[in-house]
């Protein structure tokens, strides 16, 4: 039975103490309404991800994760920081592929094959995110740009090799705009994922695989979308960065 996860993403937010508090906050305010199948993660800047992992150590169902890594194991690589060093912290997840950093960065599809290949070297499990921008979406041709970001992205893993990664549906044109997609549309994708996945490896396979929608998301639209029988959390980006706004998208699996 898959995991139903909701996962922050603090982006480049908050500095040293102001993330601290604010996960001690969350920690505090989650800890007592975590369902049994349910994961919370925050996904945190790196400076902040060895004390927050400490914090959430003694907490069931309460993990973090890194929002990046470099594909090498280490070396002269100035600034980047290495799967191994993330998974050192105490983190237990990576995203990688976020629309960020394919518009930002310039991560290719090949690159990001890279990432996901050393980040479960090192047992690290991605967060991988995939989404059309509004181009695609309007030209409909939102079904080809994710199946080509699965296949380059992730399909040349192994059965056990996929049964880490989570995956995140972004549309792009839904990230920080507060245009959040239909619960629809939403789960039109999310379903199309599925089916993707069991075509590649197989039913059960596709049936265990978390599969977050992230865009906007926030405590008045959660309940909707995480309703829907193919949406199974979120990656939740502005409304992370609140506690009861987060507590409150969290309790929507209560
Ligand atoms: P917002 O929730 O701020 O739209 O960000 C979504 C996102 O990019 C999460 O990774």
């Amino acid at each position: 039975m898959r995991k139903n996860i909701v996962a922050g993403n603090w982006k480049m937010n908050l500095d040293y103490e102001k993330g601290l508090s604010l996960f001690s906050e969350i920690v505090n305010m989650v800890k007592d309404e975590v369902v049994g199948n349910q994961e919370v993660i925050v996904c945190s800047p790196a400076i902040h991800l060895s004390s927050l992992a400490k914090l959430a150590a003694p907490v069931k169902n309460v993990t973090v994760g890194g929002q990046n890594i470099h594909q090498a194991e280490s070396g002269a690589y100035t600034g980047e920081v290495s799967a191994s060093q993330v998974k050192s912290t105490g983190a237990a997840y990576v995203i990688l592929g976020h629309s960020e950093r394919r518009a930002y960065f310039g991560e290719t599809d090949e690159l990001l094959a890279e990432k996901v290949d050393a980040a479960l070297k090192h047992d690290l499990k991605p967060i991988f995110c995939i989404g059309e921008t509004i181009e695609e979406r309007e030209n409909e041709r939102f079904f080809e740009i994710i199946q080509s970001q699965l296949d380059k992205g992730v399909f040349h893993l192994s059965n056990a090799d996929f049964g880490q990664v989570v995956l995140a549906y972004e549309p792009v044109w839904a990230i920080g705009t507060g245009l959040t997609a239909t619960p629809a549309q939403a789960q039109e994708v999310h379903a199309y994922i599925r089916e993707a996945i069991a075509n590649k490896y197989n039913q059960e396979i596709a049936d265990n695989t978390t599969i977050l929608y992230g865009g906007s998301a926030n405590p008045g639209n959660a309940k909707e979308l995480f309703s829907q029988p193919d949406i199974d959390g979120g990656l939740i980006g502005g409304a992370s960065l609140k506690s009861r706004d987060f507590l409150d998208i969290v309790k929507v699996f209560n």
